[in-house]
């Protein structure tokens, strides 16, 4: 999609500290770090959210959870870390592109909401 940041970023239009990439997940630093680790990991095909997977595209989500222990892996993360997606308006979600943060290298607080 034209007009999404997350689009830019994979296609190389707005610079990002790439953690890694394959033909279907791209994932990197988060701009706004809440810990010391905290990358997103994105599909390269734009699904506007948790709430956009279907049967056509939930092969990205797949694919996205394969990589996930890779990326803790290479960032240290053996301790254990977070998984998160937030969705719509009441999950504060605000890029409309499905991203999953990976949050870790410390004890992460126990509420989730
Ligand atoms: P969410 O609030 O779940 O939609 O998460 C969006 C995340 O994207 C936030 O944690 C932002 O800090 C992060 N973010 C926004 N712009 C950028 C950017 N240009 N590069 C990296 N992360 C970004």
């Amino acid at each position: 999609m034209s007009d999404c940041l997350f689009c830019k970023i994979i296609a190389g239009e707005i610079p990002s500290t790439k953690v890694y990439e394959n033909d279907a997940v791209y994932a990197f630093r988060d701009i706004a770090p809440m810990a010391p680790v905290h990358v997103l990991v994105v599909p390269k095909e734009h699904i506007p959210s948790a709430d956009g997977v279907n049967e056509q595209n939930s092969t990205y989500v797949a694919r996205i959870f394969e990589a996930i222990p890779k990326i803790a892996a290479s960032e240290g993360l053996s301790n254990g870390y977070r998984v998160i997606t937030n969705c719509g308006e009441d999950g504060c979600q605000s890029v409309k592109h499905l991203h999953f943060h990976i949050l870790g290298g410390k004890k992460l607080p126990e509420t989730m909401a």
